[in-house]
């Protein structure tokens, strides 16, 4: 696959964010994040509600104007005025806490609408490309189910599916598992785990701690807009310094 680098000194990092700020109206949600993801590196992002966790992947795949800041995904300024920001999206993948599937479509149909409508490849391409993600995230039996059919778990692999159908270079998780009832959670978290395990970088927003510490090859801990402390999973979930980390770990774990 060849990878486009333009305004990037360090072509291994998938994502370079630099003085993110974010506000809405005189709300400052986002106040001075920076943030480097390597190629192939999973990141996962811990806080507590309303820290501006959700508002910094929604930045990343500019669903939110910054306000101030530079984004880089994959080698492109996203910040650019210039910059094509529907195609750069393209290869940006995103599943929120909902579950986002098109009602109305089946499962097949969901995962190649985009796929024709916005990379325009044709239909038998991708039905071969949804079939195969399907397969990847075990849904193989449910290509014609409608989503209504699904339980919760299953709408949010096949969702995750949906997005790995458009080839993005980096996959954003945004709590994919909070909606779910406790016994589907480990299948989701599992096909995550192996999109780990196959290099995909992944920014995951998460409350899953267990899957923090076994997964994320870094851990970030959010509280005020801030990114108030980084590092290891080890050091941040096992050993936290900042006071504020220490409190909000005490009271989720
Ligand atoms: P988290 O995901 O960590 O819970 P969010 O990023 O969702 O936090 O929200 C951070 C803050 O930004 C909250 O105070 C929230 O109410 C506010 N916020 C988020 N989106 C908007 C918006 N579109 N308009 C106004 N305020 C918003
Ligand atoms: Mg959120």
């Amino acid at each position: 696959m060849s990878e486009q680098v333009v305004g990037s000194a360090e072509p291994d990092l998938a994502v370079e964010i630099t003085g993110l700020k974010k506000s809405f109206g005189p709300l400052e949600v986002l106040k001075d994040i920076d943030l480097s993801v390597r190629r192939g590196d999973v990141v996962c992002i811990i806080g507590p509600s309303g820290s501006g966790k959700s508002t910094l992947l929604r930045c990343v795949n500019l669903l939110e104007e910054p306000t101030a800041g530079r984004i880089v995904v994959n080698g492109q300024e996203l910040t650019d005025p210039d910059v094509d920001i529907d195609a750069a999206r393209t290869r940006i993948g995103m599943v929120f806490q909902g579950f986002n599937l098109f009602a109305h479509l089946s499962v097949l149909n969901n995962l190649t609408v985009a796929q024709r409508k916005v990379l325009g490849r044709s239909p038998e391409e991708a039905q071969r490309t949804a079939l195969r993600n399907l397969e990847r995230v075990g849904l193989s039996d449910k290509v014609n189910a409608m989503p209504a059919q699904l339980s919760g778990g299953q709408q949010q692999r096949a969702a995750i599916a949906r997005a790995l159908s458009m080839d993005p270079s980096v996959m954003l998780f945004d709590e994919p598992t909070s909606a779910l009832d406790p016994e589907l959670v480990g299948d989701v978290l599992g096909v995550m785990r192996q999109l780990a395990d196959e290099g995909m970088t992944m920014l995951v927003v998460t409350h899953e701690m267990q899957f923090a510490r076994e997964v994320a090859d870094r851990v970030l801990f959010m509280d005020g807009g801030y990114v108030v402390e980084e590092g290891p999973a080890a050091q941040v979930i096992g050993d936290p310094q900042h006071e504020r980390t220490q409190s909000f770990l005490a009271r989720v774990l």
